[in-house]
């Protein structure tokens, strides 16, 4: 005997997985033996530096670490967390009230809304953009309000354009920058007026900065936390995933607010039990360490960069170069949807790519290269590209 048990209207609410389409033909093509180039993936191909895996060895070691991760634990790694935001961005953060460990940042991002939204809340983030900033809010009961970024705004949302009803309304604002998908970044200016339009609409910002390290040409990304007044209106989130290439180790951090990192921490400490000790161990060499291996991982993105983005211009297409995270955003050739091009180049290249319309309707038009193949795939994938003469 079976049951029936209906799904919860959070689980039906998920939109279609709109990858899966894209998925079929990419196992189908490979089946038939092409060699398929996944540019499509925003995961680091290059491995975790190795003194980070031998501190994490070390940990692992040591029985201590084999128990619910301590308080004490907790406090090391925000303290290192803390030290890190003094040295890179000259924040000061109270390592006891200021800052939390998350299970990667994606945790913290999906759990926030459980701390603020209330069901019929409204939350404001942006499209194309991270999908759990609005699957969190919507597991939390409320709804997204969408934020375009469109290229004659250089990708950064018009805060003046949204109706007062909206501003009235909303209780949390989802930022990113160095931006996934776009690769935008933002400048000070951008960071003031998000400050300014928090405090004049009663909105907290919850500023997503996971790609803050992944920078070329001697650029610096900025936290959102520089901004005279944002730690009296958010937080932001970070993660050691794309810095150090330790995507799988699920380890990132909270910063900011103190009564907004505590209220976090309460909702986690009914939910989980922390990050392994000894992967937190491992974080704080990441974070203390020596940050040559940054510079390493800038270097080899950078050289990628290089190849796609002339590669990309000789072929014709449009788009701006990056000048952070490891993403192109490419407009998509004329007469043609996201999901019709990325299909194109997968039939007819063996190349993955993921259609912008993924990340949200404001996608539509563009498509999102990952820079997380090395140097020679990425010239094999321009050259199949003008071989195929795809369009
Ligand atoms: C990769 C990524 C994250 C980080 O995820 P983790 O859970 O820390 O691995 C957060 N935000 C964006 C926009 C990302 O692309």
């Amino acid at each position: 005997m079976s049951v029936t048990v209906e799904l919860a209207e959070r689980v039906k609410l998920l939109p279609p997985y709109l990858f899966k389409e894209i998925d079929e033909q990419k196992a189908a093509i490979r089946k038939q033996g092409v060699d398929i180039i996944d540019l499509g993936v925003g995961d680091p191909d290059m491995p975790t530096p190795p003194h980070i895996i031998d501190a994490l060895d070390l940990a692992a070691n040591d029985p201590a670490n084999h128990r619910y991760p301590s308080y004490s634990g907790m406090v090391g790694f925000n303290e290192a967390v803390a030290r890190w935001y003094g040295r890179r961005f000259g924040v000061d953060l109270d390592p006891n009230r200021e800052v939390i460990t998350l299970i990667g940042s994606k945790e913290g991002i999906a759990h926030i809304p459980l701390a603020y939204i209330n069901p019929g809340d409204l939350a404001l983030a942006t499209s194309p953009g991270y999908p759990v900033y609005h699957t969190g809010v919507q597991f939390a009961g409320g709804s997204t309000y969408f934020l375009d970024l469109k290229k004659e705004n250089g990708f950064l949302p018009d805060l003046d354009a949204i109706p007062a009803d909206v501003r009235r309304k909303a209780k949390l604002v989802f930022v990113n920058y160095p931006n996934n998908p776009t690769s935008t970044v933002a400048e000070a200016d951008f960071y003031e007026r998000l400050v300014r339009f928090a405090e004049t609409n009663n909105i907290l910002v919850c500023h997503d900065a996971a790609y803050s390290e992944i920078a070329f040409d001697g650029y610096t990304p900025r936290s959102f936390l520089q901004t005279p007044g944002a730690k009296e209106v958010g937080i932001e989130f970070h993660s050691l995933s794309k810095t150090y290439n330790m995507t799988g180790w699920r380890l990132g951090f909270a910063v900011g607010r103190a009564d907004v990192i505590q209220a976090l921490g309460k909702i986690k400490s009914n939910i989980d039990s922390g990050a392994f000790q000894a992967v937190q161990y491992a974080g704080i060499v990441a974070l203390d360490g020596d940050q040559r291996c940054l510079s390493e991982i800038n270097a080899e993105y950078q050289k990628r960069r290089d190849i796609l983005v002339a590669g990309l211009r000789r072929l014709g297409f449009s788009f701006e170069a990056p000048k952070a995270t490891f993403y192109v955003w490419v407009e998509v050739p004329k007469g043609y949807t996201s999901k019709q091009f990325a299909g194109l180049l997968l039939q007819k290249a063996g190349i993955v790519v993921t259609p912008g319309n993924g990340f949200g309707e404001a996608g539509e038009g563009y498509f999102r290269i990952a820079m997380t193949v090395p140097s020679d795939r990425i010239a094999e994938a321009l050259d199949r590209i003008d071989r195929a003469k795809v369009w």
